[in-house]
């Protein structure tokens, strides 16, 4: 088959990450979360004292990050920091919103943008995030834009940390996912919004393994089984 990309972009906790991988090992094609890139990024910023949200403070130390990734066997995508695996650490809850103000500073989306294409360029990839479809990766062959409602979102998001061992509360989680969708569609530097030439999928009232069969149907069809 012919070298491909798929693009799956939507808000947070809309299952992206889970379908992306299961999607991906179907497949046979690299997993790619870009999301785990922004989060390495205002992991760093926060490390070092420094405010995710000013440029001023993040832009001067865009120099000293070195960001690689590999995938295991299991196809999971491992992150390291100057060399330090941060697979982990950029799970952590407060990354979530370092990640999200660094994201919104067009020269920390442009610093990270070489690296997202270079991937899709050498393999087939299922890269999600929040602009793949309109600005990494434009041509991709397949784009979907998933969602679900922010309730859904919310408990998904709640019943994940709660397996970790963290005792989150849920309207806590519900206004940060909530604060997060506004901020990554309404800032000026590659807003979240749906690509136009990508199919709208609504996972709400779908489980996993609806999603995924739903997901692999879209896919097909442009791409072939
Ligand atoms: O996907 P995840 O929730 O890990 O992403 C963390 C944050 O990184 C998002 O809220 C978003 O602000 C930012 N992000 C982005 N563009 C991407 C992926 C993530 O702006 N392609």
């Amino acid at each position: 088959m012919k070298h491909y990309n798929i693009a799956m972009d939507g808000p947070a906790g809309a299952g992206k990450s889970s379908l992306a991988k299961a999607l991906a090992a179907k497949l046979g094609a690299l997993y790619v979360d870009t999301g785990a890139i922004y989060r390495t990024v205002g992991l760093y910023v926060a490390r070092q004292g420094g405010d995710c949200g000013k440029a001023e403070e993040v832009l001067p130390k865009l120099p000293d990050i070195h960001i690689t990734l590999d995938h295991g066997p299991d196809g999971l995508q491992r992150m390291y920091l100057n060399g330090e695996d941060v697979t982990t650490a950029i799970r952590e809850n407060a990354v979530s919103r370092y990640a999200s103000q660094v994201s919104a500073i067009p020269e920390v989306r442009a610093f990270l943008l070489d690296m997202q294409r270079k991937l899709a360029a050498e393999h087939n990839v299922v890269m999600d995030g929040r602009d793949i479809g309109t600005v990494v990766l434009p041509e991709a062959e397949v784009k979907v834009f998933l969602t679900a409602s922010v309730e859904q979102r919310a408990l998904r998001r709640w019943k994940e940390l709660c397996a970790k061992g963290e005792s989150p509360d849920l309207a806590t989680i519900q206004e940060e996912i909530a604060q997060r969708d506004y901020d990554d569609s309404h800032r000026a530097a590659a807003p979240l919004r749906q690509a136009e030439d990508a199919v709208l999928l609504d996972t709400s009232a779908l489980n996993l393994e609806e999603s995924l069969e739903a997901l692999h149907a879209i896919v097909k069809e442009r791409i072939g089984p």
